[in-house]
C-alpha cells in the first residue's frame, strides 16, 4: 500500500491485526443474512470487535480504547470497509458516539455509557436527521424542555442505523426556544437510553447496507434525566462539530475498502478470455484497472493527510475532513462502477459481490452529510482561510503582463464611478 512507507509500527500492527480479523473473523454467511435482511443487527459482531478490544481504537484506555491516533483507526477502517458499509458503520458507530462522550462527556457519564460501549454490552445509535430534512441539521424540531431534574422529549429522528437494536441513542433536541436565538445555540446533545415513550416506527428497506435496522424513532414525552445532557445546556453544537470529524473521516476511510471488489475485478480480468486473450490484455481494461487504483491511492493520500491534520491539531482539519470524505466517497463510487465494467454482466449478478459493494458505496456519497454539503463546508473554510489572512506566499497579481492596468481593476458600481468618472 502506497502509505506503508509512512506508517509508524503502531499503524501497521493495527492494520495486520484488523486485517487478520477481517479475513478469519467474519464469515461470509453473516455478510450475506444481512443482505438479504434476515438480520436486524450484527450484535454479535460487534461483541466480537469488543472482546479484541477494536472498539473506539482511539480513546483513553481508561474507558476501554487504546489510545491510538487518528492515523491508526483510519487505516483499520480501511481494513473494516473492506466488509461493506452495514458492519463498517457499527464498527465506527462507538468511535462517532464515543467522541461525544470522550470529549465532552463528565466522568459519570463515560462510566455509565462510554465504557460498556467500548466492552460491546452497549449499542449505541446517532440520531441527528428528522423526517423534515437532513441537511439543515440545525433546524431540529426535536424539542427536549427542561422540567425540573429532567427534560421531556418530542420528536422524531429518521434513518438511525441501529434504530431496532441500539440500547442507547445520541439524540440532538432544540432546548433553547427563543426564536432569535443564533442557530448554534438552538441545540443541546442528550443521551436517550430505549424506554417508555421511544419507539422505532418504521424499517426502512434499503437499496444495501442492509441488516443494520435502519430505522424511524419517535419519541413522544419520554423522560430523559438531567445527567444525560452532553455538555451544556443550547451548546449542541459544539457536540456536533466535534462528532463531524469521526463520522466523516470514518465514512471517508471506510469507503476505502472498495479496493476488495477492486482486487476481484482485476484477479477475474487476469482469468477472463475474450477474443482468445485474457481481458486484461487489452487497453480499455488495463487502463481502467491503472485508473482506478490512482483514484484510490489519491483517495488514501486525502484520507491519511486529514487525520495526521486532526492528530496535529491543524487548523485547516476541517476542510481535509470534508475533502476526504467527499473525494474518497467519490472515488470510491468511480471504482466500484469499474470494477463491475471489468467484470462483464457477471458483475451485475449476485455471484460476484460487485453488485453489493456497488450497492453499499452509494450511500456513501449521501449519509453522514451530503457531498453537496461538503462542498459547501470545503469552499466556506477555504474562503475563511485565505480572506482572514495576508498572503504568506508571492502574489502573483503584479506579474501579469497587463498588471499596472489600473482602470480595468474595476469590481463594483462604485469603482467604475470612481475610475472613469460621470
Ligand atoms: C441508509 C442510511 C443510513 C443513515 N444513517 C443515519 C444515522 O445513523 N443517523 C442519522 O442521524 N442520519 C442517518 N442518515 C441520514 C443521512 O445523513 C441523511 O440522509 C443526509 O444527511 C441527507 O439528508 P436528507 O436525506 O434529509 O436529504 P436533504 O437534506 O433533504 O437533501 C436532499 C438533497 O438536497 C441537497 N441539498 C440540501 N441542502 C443543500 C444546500 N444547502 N446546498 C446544496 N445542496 C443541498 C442534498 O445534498 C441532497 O442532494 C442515514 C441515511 C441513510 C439513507
Amino acid at each position: 500500500m502506497f502509505y506503508d512507507s509512512m506508517m509508524t509500527d503502531a499503524e501497521k500492527a493495527i492494520q495486520a491485526e484488523v486485517r487478520a480479523f477481517v479475513r478469519d473473523d467474519v464469515s461470509p454467511d453473516l455478510i450475506r443474512a444481512m443482505d438479504k435482511d434476515e438480520i436486524e443487527y450484527p450484535r454479535e459482531y460487534v461483541e466480537k470487535l469488543a472482546e479484541k478490544n477494536l472498539l473506539g481504537l482511539r480513546f483513553d484506555p481508561k474507558w476501554g480504547g487504546r489510545g491510538l491516533p487518528w492515523t491508526a483507526e483510519v487505516i483499520a477502517e480501511e481494513e473494516i470497509g473492506v466488509l461493506g458499509t452495514a458492519l463498517g458503520c457499527a464498527f465506527v458507530m462507538p468511535s462517532i458516539v464515543g467522541e461525544a462522550l470522550h470529549v465532552f462527556g463528565t466522568e459519570t457519564q463515560k462510566e455509565k455509557f462510554l465504557k460498556p460501549i467500548l466492552q460491546g454490552k452497549c449499542i449505541c445509535a446517532e440520531a441527528l436527521t428528522e423526517p423534515r430534512g437532513g441537511s439543515d441539521f440545525f433546524g431540529a424540531t426535536t424539542t427536549a424542555a427542561l422540567k425540573d431534574d429532567h427534560f421531556i422529549v418530542n420528536g422524531q429522528k429518521r434513518f438511525v442505523v441501529g434504530a431496532t437494536e441500539a440500547d442507547v441513542f445520541l439524540v440532538y433536541c432544540r432546548t433553547n426556544f427563543d426564536e432569535n436565538a443564533h442557530k448554534y445555540e438552538r441545540i443541546s446533545a442528550l443521551l436517550i437510553e430505549r424506554g417508555p415513550g421511544v419507539e422505532t416506527e418504521y424499517q426502512y428497506g434499503l437499496m444495501g447496507t442492509r441488516g443494520g435496522g435502519t430505522g424511524r424513532l419517535v419519541f413522544r414525552n419520554v423522560r430523559v434525566p438531567k445527567e444525560n445532557l452532553i455538555s451544556d445546556m443550547n451548546t449542541g453544537s459544539l457536540v456536533f462539530h466535534q462528532m463531524m470529524i469521526p463520522e466523516r473521516l470514518t465514512s471517508a476511510a471506510a469507503s476505502l475498502g472498495v479496493r476488495a471488489g477492486l482486487d476481484l475485478a482485476l484477479r477475474y480480468s487476469d482469468k477472463r478470455f475474450a477474443f482468445g486473450k485474457t481481458i486484461r490484455k487489452y487497453q480499455g481494461v488495463n487502463f481502467m484497472v491503472a485508473d482506478a487504483i490512482t483514484q484510490l491511492d489519491a483517495a488514501r493520500a486525502i484520507v491519511y493527510m486529514a487525520a495526521r491534520a486532526v492528530d496535529t491539531g491543524a487548523s485547516n482539519a476541517r476542510r481535509l475532513v470534508s475533502e476526504a470524505k467527499k473525494f474518497a466517497t467519490d472515488a470510491a463510487w468511480k471504482i466500484a462502477n469499474k470494477a463491475m465494467q471489468i467484470m462483464g454482466g457477471i458483475g451485475y449478478t449476485e455471484v460476484y459481490p460487485i453488485e453489493k459493494i456497488v450497492r453499499d458505496i452509494r450511500l456513501t456519497q449521501i449519509w453522514t452529510g451530503t457531498n453537496e454539503i461538503m462542498s459547501l463546508l470545503i469552499q466556506h473554510e477555504y474562503y475563511r482561510e485565505i480572506l482572514s489572512s495576508p498572503a504568506a506566499m508571492r502574489n502573483v497579481e503584479m506579474d501579469a503582463r497587463g498588471a499596472d492596468g489600473g482602470p480595468e481593476k474595476c469590481f463594483t458600481d462604485e469603482d467604475m464611478w470612481r475610475v472613469h468618472g460621470d
